[in-house]
């Protein structure tokens, strides 16, 4: 057997190598607990990495305060580390490597090109998992299991409740996300700057000067009146009336968060191959586009399209509380915080129809009051049926609008920290993760340099 330099048994295992399941993965081993780690690709980082997902969305509330820290703080000093951090863009491929040192200097065991099929269920209880690979099937099975696959795989196999979609019926609109290079971004800002009408941000004054912005880490979303006409004379076709790009750390490096195919259910393969293709399709023709229409990107080129369709939303595991819009905009407190975040309900709409200029996707209408944040219960990680599972990151218990907030890297990342010292203090406690005493996982996270 290939993996017989692996023992079967662990305390801990986090199915999903992500933001979250890495968190989970790092704090377990961390806190002295033998912690495997399995992940489908060749490599850590998930959305972050294999879909090329960037900037690290705000992790401060409006007025500037720090709500996140903890483990989403080491992940950036790795990376600086690597050169691979500029404010809050990172480079990918630096994030790959980060990821792995992270985890195998806590000590956590790695399973790389590793497909969790399903959970080992007795009694109401996870035991374990079955993890399928080219040589066949696995079992490992742990005192703990952290569902961190984003679509809560595990949770579901082992017959948890869950949602998906929203009023609509729809999950939020897919993404192709893509690198350009060869960009002359203070040109492109000059021109930014020269048509406030024609963006949604940013708004830059005039006594901006273009060059040094362009230094800077800065997002740019518009040329409403460029999109329409390159469609007026056929020469755009992508759903939605904006593009939006973000620079990377290297110079004359940017993303592209435009593209958007719809009605994708992201645990589907034929799904998912539809929007492979029709996101590659669009990224082709936006990169011909702004070569064509942007000042500043007349030179740019392709430098990568994402390994996979970034995919917003699948499965949310129904759990102990059910975090809403309502969280987001009354800044709920709670006695079992995990994290806190200001950041707003964002919801692409699931039909793929774009940004439109007059919707508020990008900013978001629904946030908490200037100044306050919202707190995300322990509980939204404790499934309901299942004992001795938890889910991080992306598949936690929200309606559709919460899950729009707090599906942020940095709150995956926060998440994951919780879902991991959760797992380890309730094997250490004799407890289920249900029934383990909140205000011991606060004080552990509180050493760890959490914010709660
Ligand atoms: C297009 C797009 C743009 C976004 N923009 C931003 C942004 O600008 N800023 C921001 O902060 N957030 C953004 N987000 C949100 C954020 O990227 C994600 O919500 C977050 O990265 C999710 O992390 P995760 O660890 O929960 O899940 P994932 O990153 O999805 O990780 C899950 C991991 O589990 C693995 N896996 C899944 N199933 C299995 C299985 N059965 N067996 C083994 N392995 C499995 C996957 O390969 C993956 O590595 C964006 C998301 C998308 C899709």
């Amino acid at each position: 057997m290939i993996h017989n330099h692996y023992h079967g048994t662990y305390d801990v295992i986090v199915a999903g190598g992500g933001i979250a399941g890495l968190a989970a993965a790092v704090t377990s081993a961390r806190l002295g607990k033998k912690t495997l780690l399995i992940e489908r690709y060749g490599f850590l980082g998930g959305l972050a990495t294999a879909g090329l997902v960037n900037p690290f969305m705000t992790h401060r509330s409006s007025t500037g305060q720090p709500l996140i820290s903890g483990f989403f703080d080491n992940l950036c000093s790795r990376l600086e580390e690597f050169g691979g951090i500029k404010g809050s863009t990172f480079d990918s491929e630096s994030m790959k490597f980060a990821a792995q040192e992270m985890a195998l200097d806590a000590g956590v065991h790695l399973l790389l090109h590793s497909w969790v099929k399903e959970a080992v269920v007795v009694d109401g209880a996870i035991r374990g998992l079955r993890v399928v690979d080219k040589s066949g099937e696995v079992e490992y099975s742990a005192d703990r299991v952290i569902d961190a696959t984003g679509d809560g795989d595990v949770a579901v196999s082992a017959g948890a409740s869950y949602q998906s979609g929203g009023e609509d019926g729809y999950p939020q609109a897919t993404t192709m996300m893509f690198d350009v290079g060869g960009v002359d971004l203070a040109e492109a800002l000059a021109y930014v700057k020269s048509r406030p009408d024609q963006f949604r941000f940013p708004v830059l004054s005039p006594d901006v000067d273009p060059v040094k912005l362009s230094k800077e880490v800065i997002s740019v979303a518009g040329y409403y009146d460029l999109v329409a006409r390159a469609r007026e004379r056929g020469e755009y076709s992508l759903p939605g009336d904006l593009i939006f790009y973000i620079s990377r750390p290297r110079p004359g490096e940017v993303v592209f968060n435009t593209t958007h195919v719809g009605m994708v259910d992201g645990t589907k393969s034929q799904d998912l191959t539809r929007a492979e293709i029709e996101g590659r399709r669009q990224a082709s023709a936006l990169v011909k586009f702004v070569r064509n229409y942007i000042p500043g990107f007349k030179n740019a080129y392709l430098l990568r399209m994402a390994a996979q369709i970034g995919v917003r939303e699948t499965r949310r595991i129904i759990g102990e509380y059910i975090f809403s819009a309502d969280d987001v905009i009354e800044a709920r407190k709670h006695h079992d915080a995990i994290a806190r975040l200001a950041y707003p309900v964002d919801v692409h709409s699931g039909k793929g129809e774009g940004y439109t200029r007059d919707e508020e996707q990008l900013t978001g209408p629904v946030v908490p009051p200037p100044g306050d944040w919202y707190e995300i219960p322990y509980r939204c990680l404790v499934p309901l049926e299942i004992e001795n599972l938890l889910v991080a990151g992306r598949c936690v218990s929200s309606t559709q609008a919460g899950h729009g907030a707090i599906r942020i890297m940095p709150c995956c990342a926060a998440m994951g920290q919780a879902a991991g010292a959760a797992a380890a203090l309730s094997i250490t406690q004799n407890v289920t993760p249900r029934n383990l005493d909140v205000n011991l996982l606060l004080k552990v996270l509180r050493e760890q340099g959490a914010l709660v």
